[in-house]
């Protein structure tokens, strides 16, 4: 038997020793071996070569074995287990059998085992090499195993690695994925050389931690730099951003970048452009790079029903709905939400009670908690309050915080203090430190001019040190964003807002407008409501636009919080006489306001 006792490195290893086996001529046997690997397409094919290997007596040769280990674990046909059988059988496996094993199990989403062969690397003395490193920094990224991460950190310092672009890249990612986001720009800012994906490791680190805004400004710093050469990761965790930050001029610009540097957009960037459309309130957009999706799937019809579920367009959601089981995909929990969740924001209770009976009957998909508030949600809209209660009681899990709130914002809206209280003590029993619960009981409160109770609750409020986040409306004007907080008539812009207010209302009265003051919560003078009123930050965003951007161009404007009725009828208005398109975005769905009407037809 032969056997050469060489160390293999990383690199495919040259065939030596030839003088110990003479009989035959061990280079191009080598050769052969290895064309015989290459010519490989499926495990059974790749059985056949490996027995033909052992016959030649050339599995002892270092060359040919590791070579057999890399084919059977790296290939996308390949078995890790077969992989493994290989492996137990090499004398004495060096750094490159190592390294092929670990991205084998990283390949596999094995990433234990991945930790586990690096362990017994180090027992057996075998030394890591730069080519060691980030598969397995990416096996601990995708456990988020931040100690194990660290300590691998250490030993790539001691073996003095830390200038390797693939590692550091590697180390930025991982440190991204355990959101400790400092760390990952540590190793970031001391790079010496930079590189497309160290870039794109850096912005998907900012993404993982939700800082949209940096992803944004790192973009904007990449291309500045120089590092400009589109990548598909890169624009897609940019698309991501706009997504959340609601910025649909940057997000069109993102896909105009993808449309010209990448040939064939893949399912999965098309979905995210369909979700940043629907979520920038651009939805017939949305709708029409839907339609021209090849090969959609169950995430993109999901993506695509939830988008127009939000603009209120449920009818659409729901043909849309069929359309995807005629074309026999079969539906899953996610979809459900968005199929309920388009049914409750347009008041179809009945569609709604049906599809929440069919999920579990037709298709076999159990109801979360998920389902279970989109039912609640559906029937206190519909000022089903009673049963949308029973539904909770009788709820096969625990009710959740997100559950009783749709409750009470359904009881404020319908007026019903009797069922609204005993929400409200469910939620404040739960340790709520959600100051729009309070608001809500106490808005309840004011509404029927129970004053003390609403300064009681407001008391407890600040006993339990909750803190009421501003409400604020942001708009985007020439490109800019701009943010109003409520009653905040000293702003920077202000250059007439107060003016334009009081030719708004004058004009608004005009029409027929009435100051709903019941909305104010407070037991001050009718007068003093109204000034209070005038101050919602949605009428002076809107003001603003209305002075600084071109006749007739659409307004776009992103509250923090819910939109109260009194802006709903207010903007509906403003949408006539300024004949403008309205659109606002506020936590749960979109109002598009047009010629006096708004997209919910007051369902909301
Ligand atoms: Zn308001
Ligand atoms: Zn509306």
């Amino acid at each position: 038997m032969i056997r050469t006792l060489v160390q293999p490195t990383h690199v495919l290893i040259p065939p030596r020793n030839h003088q110990q086996i003479p009989e035959f001529n061990l280079q191009s046997k080598e050769q052969e071996c290895l064309s015989l690997l290459k010519r490989c397409k499926n495990m059974e094919e790749f059985k056949q070569a490996h027995a033909r290997v052992l016959k030649w007596g050339l599995f002892w040769e270092s060359f040919c074995a590791s070579n057999l280990v890399a084919t059977c674990a790296l290939s996308a046909w390949g078995s890790m287990a077969y992989a493994c059988s290989i492996f137990r059988r090499i004398c004495e496996p060096g750094t490159f059998e190592f390294n092929t094993m670990i991205r084998g199990h990283v390949k596999d989403m094995n990433s234990e085992e991945a930790l586990l062969v690096y362990a017994d690397m180090l027992e057996r003395g075998i030394e890591p090499d730069n080519f060691t490193f980030p598969a397995l920094l990416k096996a601990c990224a995708l456990l988020r195993a931040l100690e194990e991460g660290m300590q691998i950190h250490g030993h790539i310092l001691k073996l003095g690695l830390r200038d390797d672009i693939y590692v550091q890249n590697s180390l930025i990612n991982l440190y991204g994925k355990c959101k400790k986001i400092e760390l990952s720009y540590a190793v970031f800012e001391n790079m010496d050389q930079k590189s497309v994906s160290s870039w794109s490791a850096i912005i998907a680190a900012n993404a993982s931690s939700g800082l949209w805004c940096e992803c944004l400004m790192l973009f904007c710093d990449m291309n500045n730099d120089g590092f400009w050469r589109p990548e598909e990761s890169v624009l897609v965790n940019v698309v991501c951003a706009c997504t959340h930050l609601g910025a649909l001029h940057l997000g069109r610009c993102a896909h105009g970048s993808l449309l010209r540097n990448i040939s064939s957009l893949n399912v999965i960037v098309q979905t995210s452009l369909i979700n940043m459309y629907a979520k920038c309130g651009a939805v017939q957009e949305a709708a029409s790079l839907f339609k021209k999706t090849a090969d959609k799937n169950q995430l993109s019809y999901s993506t695509a029903i939830s988008g127009l579920a939000m603009h209120g367009q449920g009818r659409e959601a729901l043909e849309l709905f069929s359309e995807m089981l005629s074309e026999g995909l079969k539906p899953d929990d996610v979809i459900y939400v968005g199929i309920l969740s388009a049914c409750s924001q347009c008041g179809l209770v009945d569609e709604g009670l049906q599809f929440f009976e069919q999920m579990k009957s037709e298709y076999g998909v159990e109801p979360t908690i998920k389902h279970y508030g989109c039912m609640v949600d559906l029937l206190g809209r519909a000022g089903l309050l009673i049963e949308a209660y029973d539904l909770i009681k009788n709820m096969p899990m625990k009710p959740n915080d997100v559950v009783w709130r749709s409750l009470l914002g359904a009881c404020k809206v319908h007026q019903n203090l009797e069922i609204g209280e005993i929400v409200a003590n469910e939620l404040l029993k739960s340790n709520s430190k959600n100051p729009g619960d309070y608001m809500l009981l106490s808005y309840m409160y004011a509404r029927t001019g129970r004053w003390e109770d609403v300064s009681r609750v407001r008391t407890e409020l600040v006993e339990k040190g909750i803190y009421q986040a501003p409400g604020f409306s942001s708009v985007e004007v020439q490109r800019k964003i701009y943010r109003f907080f409520a009653q905040d008539m000293k702003h920077p812009h202000d250059d007439g807002i107060c003016d334009m207010i009081h030719q708004m209302e004058w004009q608004l009265k005009f029409e027929g407008y009435v100051p709903d003051t019941s909305q104010v919560l407070l037991n001050v003078q009718e007068e003093e409501k109204r000034q209070r009123l005038r101050g919602h930050s949605q009428k002076l965003a809107i003001a603003f636009a209305l002075l600084n951007s071109s006749r007739g161009s659409p307004i776009r404007i992103t509250r923090n919080l819910r939109m109260c009725s009194d802006c709903h009828t207010y903007t509906k208005y403003i949408s006539l006489i300024y004949e403008r398109e309205i659109t606002v975005r506020d936590r749960n769905r979109f109002h598009h306001f047009r010629d006096g009407t708004c997209s919910c037809n007051d369902y909301w």
